[in-house]
């Protein structure tokens, strides 16, 4: 019998591409996988939220980048940072840096402490305050370097020993400098996870987070949380990954590079009262930056301007070719005035402006904050 037309609507439209060679990566948005007449599936997918083509090349190839066994895609930053918590136990505690993406200590005020998680916040920089504050419980070290939005260094080869000798873990967050710049695996570290939302995505379009390790009973933990609670990435917003990576180095070598510009024309203001940026002289721990950062120092810096944060946020909204808008790490140029985002129990100073630094002509970058300064 011939099919009616609502089953030839549906039968007419399945895959029958998969022997196509397309160069470029198709989005496989199928929530569901055929089963084979033996019981098996097609290179393991059986349904999307366990795993899916598009997700898995992303995951492998962010493992690959940070030279990593594992690598595990969520949703958002947020989500991969909400599923290293998970892992945890209650009566666990954890040491977060004083100057930390603001969003990753209220999920630990607002949430993880009613699941019987503790943390404390000290000074990440400082080798000796940290062997104080561990605690026997101490199950994470968790480390932002540079930190957001005041580029504190932390020494994550000294941090992960501390940390191993101590029976806990290192988790650093390389979301603002990336494998290009960093390899804390490389140095020690436990566990690796990124906003890809930044520069992997790139182009300030999608959401996304990542987590990359080594340990493969950590990994089978991470893997379960990840199925299990399903805060998973769709396979369109892993295909815009994807994309962004294969462009990744060519564009935060740019970046750093205007970045870094940038930085030596600002310290060089009369209107500026402080740079912060790793690869000037001038930071304390310019140092460290040489030392664990490869061949670059990041395209983030936050800058303390002269004047009331009235004057300050005025400033922000003269610069013609930096938005001003949260988020960083695309190909435009961002500015934000941090603290009145942070909240009340914000420390960052009422005069810091932190710049995200994109691709645009550094000639014309200089001559936007000449104008706005003057
Ligand atoms: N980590 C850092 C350093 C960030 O800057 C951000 C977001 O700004 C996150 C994590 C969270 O990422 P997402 O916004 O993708 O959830």
């Amino acid at each position: 019998m011939k099919p009616k037309f609502e089953t030839l609507a549906i039968k007419s439209t399945e895959n029958n591409f998969s022997e196509v060679k397309s160069v470029s990566i198709p989005i496989y948005l199928s929530s569901t996988y055929k089963r084979n007449e033996d019981g098996t599936y097609n290179n393991d997918f059986v349904y999307s939220r366990n795993d899916n083509p598009n997700r898995q090349i992303i995951e492998k190839s962010i493992a690959k980048l940070e030279n990593a066994t594992y690598g595990f895609a969520f949703s958002s930053g947020m989500a991969a940072v909400s599923t290293i918590l998970q892992s945890l136990k209650t009566g666990d505690h954890v040491l977060l840096p004083d100057d930390i993406y603001f969003t990753i200590k209220n999920l630990f005020k607002e949430v993880f402490t009613s699941w019987g998680l503790s943390y404390n916040q000290i000074d990440m920089s400082n080798l000796e305050t940290i062997k104080t504050a561990i605690k026997p419980n101490t199950a994470l070290i968790w480390v932002e370097t540079p930190s957001n939005p005041q580029l504190k260094l932390s020494d994550i080869k000294a941090i992960s020993e501390i940390a191993h000798k101590n029976n806990a873990l290192c988790v650093v967050d390389n979301t603002w400098l990336t494998p290009v710049f960093q390899t804390p695996l490389n140095l020690g570290a436990d566990i690796v996870i990124h906003s890809t939302t930044k520069y992997f995505g790139g182009h300030s379009d999608v959401l996304g987070g990542t987590v990359v390790l080594n340990d493969e009973k950590i990994a089978s933990k991470i893997k379960s949380i990840q199925q299990l609670n399903g805060a998973v990435p769709a396979p369109f917003d892993c295909w815009l990954i994807g994309r962004g990576i294969q462009t990744l180095h060519l564009r935060v070598t740019k970046q750093s590079e205007n970045a870094h510009k940038l930085a030596v024309f600002l310290e060089n203001h009369p209107k500026i009262e402080q740079v912060n940026y790793p690869g000037l002289k001038s930071h304390p721990q310019h140092n460290l930056a040489v030392k664990q950062q490869n061949k670059g120092f990041g395209a983030m810096l936050s800058i303390l301007i002269k004047g009331t944060e009235k004057e300050v946020f005025k400033i922000s909204t003269k610069l013609k070719y930096f938005t001003s808008a949260t988020s960083l790490g695309g190909v435009e140029s961002l500015v934000e005035h941090r603290k009145s985002v942070e909240g009340p129990d914000s420390s960052t100073p009422s005069n810091l402006i932190r710049i995200s630094v994109g691709i645009e002509h550094i000639d014309d970058l200089i001559a936007d904050w000449e104008q706005a300064l003057n």
